[in-house]
């Protein structure tokens, strides 16, 4: 390793969660990563430290002007032990385009793996192992100047905190269960020449109110439309969109609106390699509701870190409603959803090369 954190351990360790009960992002391990930058060092004084608050100016920018970036990753523990990440150095890449989109200075991708290797290395006895579960990764960048001009600032800090979380889905044995989704036609996400290709705070802020208005409609997710015309399918909440209709696979195209998954690319190689045809092309929603009257919409799903394959069995879209194989899972969805979780644990031989050992 190039590199050489210091370590200053807890002295007050906490008790590891129970597996059975463990929600998403709610608990945090007892270590933190930190890191710093300014004009003079770049980024330095990388560190791990016992996890707890911070300290901030109230006028940090970061609290007025939202200059900050993060990712997401996750670890697991495959049944020999080793500790695994997925396709890192995809999210330094993102990482850096990110950065590049707010002003904040770029980092070298292997300092960022290695930032992310180190602190899973210090809390590996934290990963937990039941089927389901893993440790999430939630690395970040935050202006912490003091000022209050609207300007770049000169000063950042970059953060990695970590979550044990539970599974996504109730695991039954009977497959994925198949989500409700709302398609928005008013609200955007994200707009061309805006900030939807990268992982930013403020792309989440604006999409709270729309996630509340498909909550009331008794829909777990937001399925978004292209910001000019509010007719094209671009993302479901915080994840990649995929349609299947009469057997080819359509997701929208990274044109910059789209956040650009790493589950998405993964599922993309994936569904080639198997031999169907993928494109990446607008595809129009009432496209899709046709389709699926039509008899020709096989399969929806969405795709991110957190679920990883989450199906579809329900649009709703303005007064319609529209089920999708039979409200259940399609096997294709299911598929993916076992190879690419089977890669990430070790139950499936890994011939891709994307897992990378702590
Ligand atoms: C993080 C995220 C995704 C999924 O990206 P992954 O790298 O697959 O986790 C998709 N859309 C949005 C808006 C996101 O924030």
């Amino acid at each position: 390793m190039k590199y050489n954190f210091p370590v200053t351990k807890t002295t007050s360790p906490k008790e590891k969660p129970n597996p059975d009960t463990l929600k998403f992002g709610k608990t945090f391990t007892d270590h933190m990563f930190i890191m710093e930058w300014d004009k003079e060092n770049g980024w330095n004084n990388g560190r791990i430290i016992p996890y707890g608050p911070i300290s901030l100016s109230p006028a940090a920018s970061v609290l007025h002007y939202s200059q900050q970036m993060f990712e997401g990753m996750k670890a697991y523990k495959h049944s020999d032990g080793r500790v695994v990440l997925f396709r890192p150095d995809m999210n330094a890449k993102r990482t850096n385009r990110t950065n590049e989109r707010m002003c904040i200075p770029q980092m070298d991708e292997e300092l960022f793996v290695e930032c992310v290797k180190a602190l899973v290395e210090v809390e590996k006895d934290w990963i937990p192992t039941k089927p389901g579960t893993s440790l999430y990764i939630r690395p970040f960048i935050i202006a912490d100047d003091a000022f209050l001009g609207v300007h770049p600032a000169e000063h950042f800090m970059f953060m990695i905190i970590l979550s044990p979380v539970g599974a996504y889905y109730a695991l039954t044995g009977d497959g994925l269960p198949a989500t409700s989704i709302y398609v928005e036609d008013e609200y955007i996400r994200a707009a061309p020449g805006g900030t939807g290709f990268a992982k930013v705070g403020g792309n989440y802020a604006g999409s709270l109110k729309a996630q509340e208005k498909a909550t009331q409609k008794g829909c777990s997710q937001v399925l978004w439309l292209d910001g000019v015309e509010r007719k094209y399918v671009e993302e479901i909440g915080t994840s990649n969109a995929f349609f299947m209709i009469d057997g080819e696979i359509i997701t929208a195209p990274l044109h910059g609106t789209i956040l650009p998954g790493i589950t998405r690319d993964s599922v993309i190689a994936l569904l080639e390699k198997w031999g169907y045809t993928v494109k990446q092309e607008r595809l129009a929603i009432e496209d899709v509701l046709k389709a699926g009257q039509e008899g020709r919409l096989q399969e929806v799903w969405a795709t991110g870190t957190a679920a990883v394959i989450s199906p579809v069995g329900k649009l709703c879209y303005k007064e319609e409603s529209l089920t999708i194989s039979g409200g259940k899972t399609g096997p294709l969805a299911q598929k993916l959803y076992d190879t690419l979780y089977g890669i990430q644990t070790g139950n499936v031989v890994d011939d891709m090369g994307w897992t990378v050992e702590v």
